[in-house]
């Protein structure tokens, strides 16, 4: 039985894909956090017939199709260009890092901006695989707690400002032309001053560059969105973070949705939608609608038998434990803890074949009970 978990060092893309315990995971960024009606059918069906069915969605709100198969890569990435999402080239994929505020509206700041930032694509320099951009211009920032290095936010003042990540105060800014051309230029800044050694802007201790006139704070961060009604549509919770290809096929087919907006927190919008349609016959609901659902708390892995580091089964547990445990809840199916880095209320990770249970802590972290079975997990939370 194998107990090492493995590391793997970088972040896959869909020109770049990385090995998986179920093949090729072939991460897919839409542009502007959107999917078009025709990309998202085109995804599903691609994820069925070149994958295991199976679509992860990225707190960077980013696709990952799973369990691609060598001989399966090209014909997948032949799709993938033909519904006009497959970058021209491994760097130009690796450049557009972005994150968007899923809740952008057509012409607002957001959108302007993360198509100003396409457009000078080439003008960015080289910088490391985890440094990204959040564009963040709504009427208050959304994105304040997701993973970037360069902020375009809205500040105390309603103007736009550029934040440097991990500092209180930004740049205020004009116009969105200034805004990308300030962005780019800092971009430059941090690669020139030694960014790529501290690897992220937060780790980046040189003084920010004189003409960075920072003067203002960023406005009162808002709530991530959570399922329910919204504006723009319906937003579903996705247990796990993940999909089934055909159930989301199902939904698009049996809705009028005009696109998919991805976010980083496990949530898609589905554009002009009111309500979904059933889908019967499921260990745990394909798509969470309240916004108060126990699965929302909880993280698990894949587990076995799909991945292959995996000694136990992970997700019919957490959602078996899901409306019994208190607070969050992870289980990992081995100690390197996939599914979440940091310490959640209850923890149960897999070793060789049982459960390791602690609380407030990491996945592999020193458990207060040890090897426990599946059933001795059920009895300890009341589920004999
Ligand atoms: S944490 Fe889960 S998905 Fe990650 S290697 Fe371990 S078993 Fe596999």
């Amino acid at each position: 039985m194998n107990t090492a978990p493995t590391v793997q060092g970088w972040c896959p893309g869909a020109l770049r894909p990385m090995t998986s315990g179920d093949g090729l995971v072939v991460r897919v960024r839409p542009r502007s956090a959107r999917l078009t009606r025709k990309q998202a059918l085109g995804l599903c069906i691609l994820a069925k017939h070149h994958g295991i069915g199976l679509l992860d969605l990225t707190n960077r709100a980013n696709l990952q199709i799973r369990g691609v198969s060598e001989q399966a890569l090209e014909p997948l990435q032949q799709g993938l260009a033909e519904v006009g999402l497959l970058d021209e080239t491994p760097e130009q994929e690796q450049r557009r890092n972005f994150l968007v505020a899923p809740d952008w509206t057509p012409g607002g700041d957001t959108d302007q901006i993360a198509r100003g930032l396409l457009e000078r694509l080439h003008d960015l320099p080289e910088l490391p695989a985890k440094v990204g951009f959040a564009i963040d211009a709504g009427v208050a920032p959304i994105l304040s707690d997701d993973s970037a290095d360069f902020r375009i936010e809205r500040g105390t003042s309603g103007r736009l400002l550029l934040r440097a990540d991990g500092r209180p105060y930004g740049m205020p800014l004009e116009s969105v032309d200034a805004a990308v051309s300030a962005l780019v230029r800092l971009a430059h800044w941090f690669a020139d001053s030694g960014g790529n050694e501290s690897r992220r802007m937060r780790h980046h201790q040189m003084p920010l560059p004189g003409w960075f006139t920072a003067s203002e704070t960023a406005a009162p961060a808002r709530a991530p969105l959570k399922p329910g009604s919204h504006m723009l549509g319906l937003i579903a919770g996705l247990p796990f973070g993940q999909i089934e290809a055909e159930a989301l096929l199902q939904v698009l087919k049996a809705s009028p949705a005009k696109g998919l907006r991805l976010t980083p927190w496990r949530c898609l919008l589905l554009e002009g939608v009111n309500s979904l349609p059933a889908l019967p016959g499921r260990e745990f609901p394909a798509f969470l609608t309240e916004p108060d659902d126990p699965l929302l708390r909880v993280q698990a892995c894949a587990g076995a038998p799909r991945c292959s580091q995996a000694t136990v089964a992970t997700r019919s547990l957490a959602a078996r434990l899901a409306p019994r445990v208190k607070g969050t809840l992870h289980v990992s199916g081995c100690a390197k803890g996939c599914a979440c880095p940091s310490a959640t209320e209850t923890c149960l990770t897999g070793r060789d074949g049982q459960y390791d249970l602690a609380f407030q802590a990491q996945a592999g972290d020193p458990p207060q009970r040890s090897a426990l079975t599946e059933a001795e997990v059920l009895k300890f939370f009341g589920d004999a």
